[in-house]
């Protein structure tokens, strides 16, 4: 079920979304080369229990941590370990808080020192490839138009689309219909109305598309051939003529 959230329901997605933002913007200039995942995870669990929240992920369907921490090759839910960051990384780190039983969930790619030109290709275009996708949101729009403009922009630039992860609608729960997949056709899929509140979070890879699951964690997805992926996502709501999003400044 679609559920049209009140502007009192609003106003904590948009408090939950402004502590996931400011999370991120804390954490971003700790990413240096030396630090291991496990530290960064840490000072974010930290943060997000300082603005009165708690991190949506941690216990969720049994994840051990805060924060999702996936480098190079995984794709999304990486488990943070003592993996030390490398000069010439890129690590996603994927942050959701819960604020007065409301979420926010926005992941973003970051470069570790000094990266390849095509990975520095690859954060660029991924970036671009999420606000392609909020461009096409208004009431009135589908979530099919979403996809299309996501996987058009990602094409055109060369990039695999991951097709087995999608973004979601975000409530209560940080996970809530609709589906909001990468790809599509425009004029498919549920329509968008205002109120609605979804996470649109294209994952693009410089090689195949294809992944699978790390059988020893039972979590974490990696590409087939081991190329980079990266990911950016936002939470928004649906507005008469856009969106809002609510886990930006
Ligand atoms: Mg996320
Ligand atoms: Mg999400």
């Amino acid at each position: 079920m679609i559920t049209i959230k009140s502007e009192r329901e609003i106003a904590l997605l948009r408090k939950a979304g402004k502590i996931v933002y400011e999370t991120h913007q804390y954490l971003k200039p700790l990413i240096q080369e030396g630090m291991t995942t496990k530290e960064l995870d840490a000072l974010g669990e930290a943060f997000i229990r300082k603005q009165g929240a708690t991190p949506s992920f941690k216990g969720y369907e049994g994840f051990p941590n805060a924060l999702c921490i996936s480098v190079n090759e995984e794709v999304v839910h990486g488990i943070p370990s003592d993996y030390v960051l490398q000069n010439g990384d890129i690590v996603t780190l994927d942050i959701g808080a819960c604020y007065h039983g409301y979420h926010g969930d926005s992941a973003w790619s970051y470069p570790v020192g000094n990266i390849s030109k095509e990975n520095q290709a690859l954060l660029k275009d991924t970036e671009q490839a999420l606000y392609e996708g909020l461009k096409s949101i208004h009431e009135g729009a589908h979530i099919g138009d979403i996809g299309e403009a996501v996987e058009r922009y990602a094409t055109s630039h060369h990039l695999g689309v991951v097709k087995e992860l999608v973004g979601h609608g975000v409530g209560t729960s940080v996970h809530e219909d609709p589906d909001v997949p990468n790809y599509g056709k425009k004029g498919t899929g549920p329509k968008l109305k205002k109120g609605m509140v979804i996470a649109v979070e294209p994952m693009l890879t410089l090689g195949s598309p294809d992944i699978y699951m790390d059988a020893e964690n039972n979590w974490t997805i990696i590409t087939d051939d081991g190329r980079a992926s990266a990911h950016f996502e936002h939470t928004v709501v649906v507005t008469e003529n856009g969106c809002e999003i609510l886990t930006g400044e």
